[in-house]
């Protein structure tokens, strides 16, 4: 699509009296109707040589169709208001507003180095809402009676987007279509000590946990490339496979499920695998990295473009969804004013544990210890697998590596192996349920409390 946006001249002046006297467009834009040339010009000699805004015109083709731009530029603060209006109705919802948008975020976040884009809309005006949440936009709150238009005190939505969340691409436009999950204090205390809980088993994808964090971030990644199906791997009670074959049906896209033979029982995620149409491929646990290779090679000889997904989200973008998770934790310090002395969490790849800790050294943020209680690996082996994600990450962000004392790795609670339990982790298990109405499980959480 051909959309390109430029500095509005004196040239465009009919064409913007034209478009925002249209009654199509301007039932929630606050000019003083109707917009007449000589009032027009006033207003543009007045205002072009001003360093605190930014208009431009909206092109389709070569041809204008519209007008965009920035007010109250504060090079201080470091935001401005974006405003936008498509004129030639015939060529809305064509997405075009969608490409100036993002231009023009280009030029704010990258030429006028700016941290923040925000702006007002009608409660009313719902068009406008769902542009500025599919670009990325957070809604981040609602100022009641906020102004009078057409005599009515109208309330307004302020949104807000944000210059870290511009430069990770393609994360963007699926991220946030999520709140960040909440965090909440325990009414179960331990020696003087509060806990508080972050409820990513509330994460809003097929029963959410950390797999739907990391899923979301690889099928953003799969709709920026050139792929039709998608291969992974995991057990019969994988969480993981669960959440990929729940995305891959939502994008129509075939989901090729690796797993070795187990104990023959369907548990209740494999049965969901099966029921969202993913195609199982059992093998002994010894053939599973080959048989990988196999699936991957037949599919490509049939004409398929495969994207394969490690066990568990295991990867850089995995560990991205947890950089992800360590800046919503900072935000809920900031706005409620605490900051937490530890982060503990069940390790099992090591990928949750390992984005904690680069979204802890991207912030320089060293006054807290983040603690993986290990679900199955024994130290070293485990501390490393944790070690290396971290400097794989590091490496492709451009950032130098790290050394084992940043790690955290506890293998205390492993007992004997993955699944393993016993009666105080039962006891803990019970003692959460009855108090705060949560309930952990024996494998992950329920260890790592
Ligand atoms: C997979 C899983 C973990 C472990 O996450 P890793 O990133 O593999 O360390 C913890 N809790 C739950 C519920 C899981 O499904």
């Amino acid at each position: 699509m051909n959309v390109t946006i430029r500095k509005f001249e004196e040239k465009d002046i009919a064409n913007k009296i034209k478009w925002i006297n249209d009654e199509r467009n301007n039932r929630f834009l606050h000019y003083d109707l109707p917009l007449e040339y000589e009032k027009t010009l006033d207003w543009y000699n007045r205002n072009k040589g001003r360093s605190d805004r930014f208009d431009a015109v909206i092109e389709y083709n070569g041809l204008p169709v519209g007008i965009i731009g920035l007010l109250n530029i504060d090079k201080k603060c470091r935001k401005a208001e974006i405003y936008i209006t498509i004129g030639e109705h015939e060529l809305k919802g064509k997405g075009i507003a969608k490409e100036a948008t993002k231009l023009l975020l280009n030029y704010a976040f990258d030429t006028l180095d700016l941290n923040k884009v925000y702006l007002f809309t009608e409660k009313d005006n719902v068009i406008a809402q769902k542009l500025f949440e599919r670009l990325g936009f957070i809604k981040e709150g609602l100022l009641h009676d906020d102004v009078i238009n057409r005599d009515i005190l109208v309330s307004r939505y302020v949104y807000a987007y944000y210059k870290r969340d511009h430069n990770q691409s393609g994360a963007t436009s699926w991220r946030k279509y999520y709140d960040p999950t909440p965090i909440y204090r325990l009414n179960f205390e331990l020696n003087g000590n509060t806990f508080f809980i972050k409820r990513d088993d509330l994460y809003p994808i097929s029963f959410g946990g950390n797999k739907a964090r990391k899923a979301l971030l690889y099928f953003s990644d799969i709709a920026s490339g050139d792929y039709d199906c998608v291969v992974t791997y995991g057990s019969n009670s994988s969480n993981h496979c669960r959440v990929i074959a729940n995305l891959a049906a939502s994008k129509n896209l075939p989901c090729h499920i690796i797993s070795s033979v187990d104990d023959g029982k369907e548990s209740a995620n494999r049965k969901l695998s099966t029921l969202l149409g993913a195609y199982v491929t059992y093998c002994n646990i010894a053939e599973v990295s080959e048989t990988i290779d196999e699936k991957i090679k037949e599919l490509k000889d049939n004409g398929f473009k495969p994207y394969f997904i490690m066990g568990g989200g295991h990867g850089n973008i995995g560990t991205q969804a947890y950089v992800d998770c360590y800046e919503e934790i900072c935000c809920y310090e900031e706005l409620n004013n605490i900051k937490f002395d530890y982060i503990f969490l069940a390790s099992g790849t090591g990928t949750t544990q390992a984005g904690l800790v680069c979204g802890q050294i991207l912030r320089d943020d060293f006054n807290r210890r983040i603690i993986g209680i290990s679900i199955v690996r024994r130290n070293p082996y485990g501390g490393k697998v944790v070690l290396d994600s971290v400097n794989d990450y590091l490496i492709s962000k451009g950032m130098s590596c790290v050394i084992s004392d940043f790690i955290n790795f506890i293998d205390d609670y492993v007992l004997n192996g993955y699944g393993t339990c016993n009666s105080s982790i039962l006891r803990t298990i019970k003692q959460v349920l009855v108090q705060d109405g949560i309930p952990l499980d024996t494998t992950y959480t329920g260890k790592a409390f």
